[in-house]
């Protein structure tokens, strides 16, 4: 399929860039270009913000049934696409195709049904002694999302945006902007008022920082690393811009002395390994205690050796490229750097076979991490686990806490009151016990620097609100 795109979404129509170039896309399993698109510039986004401007006080101004009503309808567009769009994810991405039509697409699809439900019930109105409070959309959002989940990081956006009243100009990835087009096909078929929701590709330095400056942008809804968030922050604070972020991550994943070691260690490796490693929350430090350490590490090195690595459209391929050669090359840097730091491999490494074309790293997996070191401390968003022994469950908090982000991470015991009790003592948004399953209607997001603010579900609604107080 012809996946080349020349013009950007504003006002309700697909038009003509303010500049002919273009920026290419490509397959990261067989590194070949696959297509391009149009590089914005600053003149576009002001196009666009200008048009978001003109629709937000129409929109703003319909009912919440209307705006479920359109949230319907474009969940209706999207799931006529939704095989094409993981095809579209394997190709720019390389998950493997099961992977993305399960969780990049089916994801997606579950977050924008939460929003049709919510976007008919928004937050009630509130007497407080002689005042009402009321609860208003913020205005024009500029939202600039990452490419590991290219639908669903726009779609944590978007969805709650529309539903709470706001109208959207979006920049997605330069490296995965194929599937934010399909979206705007489905977009433009569900029928949303000309400038609700406007689509500007192109690099961060013009694009998403003509976003981040405008002045007519209100709020600032930022996926992605922790240094470009700080830039982001910087940039709004200016004009004292509302901003939401959504950064890295270093989670650790706590096995207690009583946990079921197989399962916590099988669920535990496919959370670090998933999407290539590539995943935010990803449960990057394996944290075990001593008594069972020797056993999870025969478990984990048996667990890693079942992740088949290969072209993303093979049903038996678990783990496809990375994204692109400079974060191939990042990610081997660091496995370089851990194994002189004192690290031990017992999976992959820099040795292992991979296949001749694309930007593949091994599933990789280092023991006796010190939790000081590089790799341990740092993000490194590919298919690298560290595995750290710890004496007893006060270790354990200090090493999970021992992190400047705070985004996700899991505890194991057979106790789930004790298994509650240490996740209360870890400081990080969100903590899964015993492998409970991802829940979409609850808030996501970090503490310490891994972000600002909530995304899903009614936080996420909250997040595009902002409070009035009517005194009478
Ligand atoms: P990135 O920060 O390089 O880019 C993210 C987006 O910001 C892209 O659209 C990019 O073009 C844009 N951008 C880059 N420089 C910019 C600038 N100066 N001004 C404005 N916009 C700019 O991140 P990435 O490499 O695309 O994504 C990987 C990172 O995202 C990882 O650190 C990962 O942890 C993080 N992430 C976080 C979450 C979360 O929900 N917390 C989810 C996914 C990814």
């Amino acid at each position: 399929m012809d996946l080349t795109r020349t013009d950007i979404y504003l006002d309700g129509a697909w038009v003509a860039p303010s500049c002919g170039q273009t920026i290419a896309v490509h397959n990261p399993a067989t590194e070949e270009v696959l297509a391009s698109v149009p590089a914005g510039t600053a003149t576009d986004v002001d196009r666009a913000v200008t048009a978001a401007r003109t629709a937000f006080p129409g929109w703003a101004d319909t009912t919440p049934a209307q705006r479920s009503a359109a949230l319907d309808r474009l969940h209706t567009a999207l799931v006529a696409r939704a095989a094409t769009a993981a095809e579209t994810v394997a190709l720019e991405l390389g998950t493997p195709l099961k992977v993305a039509t399960r969780i990049q697409v089916g994801l997606p699809l579950t977050v924008l049904r939460s929003y049709v439900e919510l976007a008919a019930r928004p937050p009630a109105e509130e007497t407080v002694g002689n005042s009402l409070v009321v609860r208003e959309p913020i205005g024009v959002v500029g939202a600039i999302t990452p490419w590991n989940y290219p639908l669903h990081q726009v779609m944590a956006k978007l969805a709650p945006a529309l539903a709470a009243g706001c109208t959207v100009v979006l920049k997605p990835s330069e490296l995965t902007p194929l599937t934010a087009y399909l979206l705007f096909d489905a977009i433009h078929e569900a029928g949303f008022p000309p400038g609700v929701v406007n689509l500007v590709p192109g690099t961060g330095v013009e694009v998403g920082e003509a976003i981040a400056a405008h002045p007519d942008v209100d709020m600032v809804s930022f996926t992605g690393s922790t240094a470009t968030g700080r830039r982001i922050s910087h940039l709004a604070a200016d004009r004292i811009a509302r901003v939401a972020l959504e950064l890295g991550g270093k989670s650790a994943n706590v096995i207690l002395d009583d946990a079921d070691l197989p399962t916590a260690v099988k669920v535990g490796v496919g959370n670090a390994f998933l999407n290539s490693g590539q995943t935010c929350t990803a449960w990057t430090r394996m944290v075990v205690h001593r008594d069972r350490y020797d056993e999870a590490l025969n478990l984990v090195a048996k667990a890693a050796d079942g992740y088949r690595t290969g072209d993303p459209f093979t049903p038996d391929t678990r783990l496809g490229p990375l994204v692109s050669a400079a974060q191939r090359d990042r990610v081997t840097g660091h496995v370089t750097r851990a194994l002189t730091d004192g690290g031990r491999l017992i999976a992959g490494g820099p040795d292992a076979v991979l296949p001749e074309r694309g930007w593949f790293v091994a599933p990789t997996v280092l023991a006796d991490v010190d939790p000081g070191s590089a790799l341990a401390q740092e993000e490194v968003f590919g298919p690298v686990l560290a595995v750290i022994p710890v004496d007893d469950e006060e270790a354990a908090v200090a090493v999970a806490n021992d992190s400047r982000y705070g985004l996700a991470g899991a505890v194991w015991s057979a106790d789930e009151q004790r298994a509650v009790r240490v996740a209360r003592r870890i400081r990080t948004g969100a903590v899964d016990i015993n492998g409970a399953p991802f829940n979409p209607l609850a808030p996501f997001g970090g503490y310490k620097q891994s972000g600002l603010g909530r995304e899903l579900g009614r936080y996420g609604l909250d997040e595009f609100l902002q409070t009035k107080a009517i005194q009478r």
